[in-house]
């Protein structure tokens, strides 16, 4: 079995990510092809360098191939292999210009973070809306290059248009010599003649971009949702940043909610409660539920109407409308009404109340 990637960066199982990630730096600059041309061992070391780094550099990547089983060490590196192109050569040029950041998400753009506000009804069935961003996008006029007109570039001379130098440098350990990015082009290779005017060189300008955006049904309050490549542009267009909406809902008057279930209260009167009757409870989508409510229904008692409540379409299931029913006594009551209400408490006998029966049970 070939040596681990640890091994190949010389570090250790318990290796922090910033500790990995130095390791990874002074390998790659020692065995960088361009400071040994023509030398093929110190190419398949940079080969290999990068390939551990690949993994262990990525905390997912080193995640599975830490895992013990499956014999990971051989699989990971054809598992991840394909993806060592593009990306992570970008990666590599930037350590080395150290200026891929400053250039507003030309490499690739950043995510966006963005609150959004939607009613009880609209987290409860779904809904589409338009959502403004403000973002970079590749400036329109010269086609994200930076270049007026697009197209007025011209190599730079200063490193042959390969956009890095080589420089010496004097150290205790003697003379080094490396490379670092061009610093008239930074790294690009390219010179622009003359600025686009519209966007001042940067390739981007920031716009309002208004999107259309689906909220599914029976999404949570303080839910994050992501959606990928809608974030920061970058100038060429291919590597977006994500748009992270962080999802606040509005309460409603009358109903609670408890993942699919919703609650409400509804208020009766005292004569509804002794006597039972058939009752109307509302819904969210609006229609009214009939429900025979049983005689001698307690305050505080809850019902369950079942599939009542939120309906996740995808999933085909419903939640429950929970009812709980609240004795409303009414106010201001007549000398008259007093009077019949005392008459029929006193006909009441006391075993009639279960409660109060108990509670006041004589000591024995
Ligand atoms: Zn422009
Ligand atoms: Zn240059």
């Amino acid at each position: 079995m070939a040596k681990s990637y640890y091994d190949v960066l010389g570090v250790t199982k318990s290796a922090s990510d910033d500790e990995i990630k130095s390791a990874y730096r002074k390998l790659a600059k020692q065995y960088h092809p361009d400071l040994h041309p023509g030398d093929k061992a110190v190419a398949d070391k940079f080969k290999e360098v990068n390939e551990a780094y690949e993994v262990l550099g990525d905390p997912q990547k080193r995640a599975a191939y830490d895992k013990p089983s499956g014999g990971s060490a051989g699989g990971a590196g054809a598992d991840f292999g394909g993806g060592a192109g593009g990306s992570f050569f970008d990666d590599f040029v930037n350590m080395f210009n150290g200026q891929g950041k400053e250039s507003g998400g030309a490499s690739s753009g950043g995510d966006i973070s963005l609150n959004v506000t939607l009613t009880f009804e609209e987290a409860a069935f779904g809904v589409a809306k338009d959502i403004t961003v403000n973002r970079f996008e590749p400036c329109s006029a010269c086609r994200g290059t930076g270049a007026k007109g697009g197209t007025q570039y011209v190599k730079c001379n200063n490193c042959g248009g390969t956009g890095k130098v080589r420089f010496a440098q004097e150290t205790p350990f003697g003379r080094v010599v490396s490379m670092k990015a061009c610093n008239v082009c930074g790294g690009t290779g390219r010179i622009i003649k003359e600025l686009c005017t519209s966007c001042g060189g940067r390739g981007l300008l920031r716009k309002n971009t208004t999107l259309r955006i689906t909220f599914p049904a029976g999404i949570e309050p303080n839910q994050i949702m992501t959606v990928p490549g809608e974030g920061e542009r970058s100038r060429n267009g291919t590597k977006s940043g994500n748009l992270v909406l962080m999802i606040n809902v509005m309460p409603h008057k009358f109903f609670k909610r408890k993942g699919l279930d919703l609650a409400i209260e509804v208020p009766i009167s005292f004569t509804q409660a002794l006597l039972g009757d058939k009752i109307y409870v509302p819904t969210l989508k609006g229609a009214k539920v009939a429900f025979p409510l049983p005689e001698g229904t307690q305050s505080g008692t809850t019902f369950k109407l079942k599939g009542h409540g939120i309906e996740n379409a995808k999933k085909g299931i419903a939640g429950d409308l929970l009812v709980s029913i609240d004795i409303e006594l009414p106010k201001n009551l007549t000398k008259d009404q007093k009077n019949k209400i005392k008459e029929l408490h006193e006909s009441l006998r006391p075993e009639q109340y279960d409660k109060a029966k108990e509670f006041y049970k004589p000591k024995q």
